[in-house]
């Protein structure tokens, strides 16, 4: 099979085409970022790296043509954009969506679109499930643009399933492992990583009480795959991600037992972290049923192991130096 990964050169991105290759099929990415995520591939003759935006046209359709299925992941994601670039999130994630989409609603293809757990918002009803409802806060508050961009995704995406385009919605719950964002930036777990390496306190946002449900990059990566391939999943939104709940708390004292270190936890408002256009999410944990039901996918890191393995990736990056 030919698979094109748009946002193929960032994380979740990187992994997708390690298991495309591993299963022998062609890979190409289309991504504006550098190959430092993916040059274990650059002399593999089925990989190809094409170092361009979503938003040339001109490329984008000659990608598309030579593809049987197109994994479009390429977006403005980190909540320090969100916050710090709102257009930038908007443009690239809806109109560069829509281009994509509709480059592939021309050409017949496929469309895998990654969208996010972001869309539920703060919704209470965890579970989430994926036709329940999304709670989002005022325009005003930046921090829910990326979520609405993400939801309007997913609206294009139905909206050219309605005019014959095969394509399936995965939201991603907080998915981690190697290569994840540098450290000090990014995710809780690369920004826990940075403190942990230099011994200063771990920054705990709020009274870290909220919940995530970590997901290994492994098992979003096989859930990927197969939403990809199972003629069930087309017109449907399916969650990836685990059930196990962890407060960020417990996630900060995890992490400064694995690692070995002497850092304590430093508890800090949001405000001092995100400013004013912020608002935290209390829970977030996924209904897995459909995952495992069409996508014949469930979870098997455990997110003491998952974080061993990325504890041990980031070290042998010489993130102690
Ligand atoms: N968080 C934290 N300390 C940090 C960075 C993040 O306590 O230094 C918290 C953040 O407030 C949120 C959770 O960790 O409750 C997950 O944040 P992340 O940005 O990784 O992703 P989100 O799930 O919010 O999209």
């Amino acid at each position: 099979m030919k698979v094109l990964i748009t946002g193929g050169a960032g994380f979740i991105g990187s992994h997708l085409a390690d298991a495309f290759l591993a299963r022998a099929d062609e890979v190409t990415i289309l991504d504006v970022a550098s190959d430092l995520k993916v040059r274990h591939h650059l002399d593999d003759p089925r990989f190809r790296y094409v170092r361009d935006s979503i938003m040339n046209r001109e490329i984008v359709e000659g990608l598309v043509s030579w593809c049987d299925i197109v994994y479009h992941l390429a977006a403005v994601v980190g909540v320090e954009h969100y916050v710090g670039d709102p257009y930038q999130v908007l443009n690239v994630n809806v109109n560069g969506t829509q281009a994509v989409l509709n480059v592939a609603f021309k050409a017949g293809k496929k469309v895998i679109f990654s969208s996010s757990s972001e869309v539920y918002g703060r919704s209470l009803s965890v579970p989430f499930k994926e036709e329940g409802d999304r709670v989002l806060g005022s325009t005003r508050i930046d921090r829910w643009c990326y979520s609405t961009s993400k939801a309007v995704g997913e609206h294009f995406c139905f909206a050219f399933h309605k005019l014959g385009l095969p394509v399936v919605v995965l939201r991603y719950f907080n998915v981690y492992g190697p290569r994840l964002d540098r450290i000090d930036v990014g995710r809780v777990i690369s920004i826990f990583l940075g403190q942990l390496m230099r011994g200063t306190p771990v920054t705990v946002i709020g009274d870290g009480r909220q919940t995530r449900c970590f997901t290994y990059a492994e098992d979003a990566v096989r859930a990927t795959v197969a939403a990809g391939v199972a003629d069930e999943a087309v017109g449907k939104i399916i969650n990836i991600g685990t059930d196990t709940e962890v407060s960020i708390h417990s996630l900060a004292e995890l992490m400064i037992r694995l690692w070995g270190s002497r850092s304590r936890i430093a508890f800090v408002p949001q405000e001092s972290v995100y400013g004013h256009s912020y608002e935290d999410i209390p829970r977030r944990v996924p209904d897995l049923q459909l995952m495992k039901r069409i996508l014949r996918v469930t979870p098997q890191v455990p997110l003491e192991e998952g974080l061993r393995r990325t504890i041990e990736w980031f070290r042998g990056q010489g993130v102690e130096d």
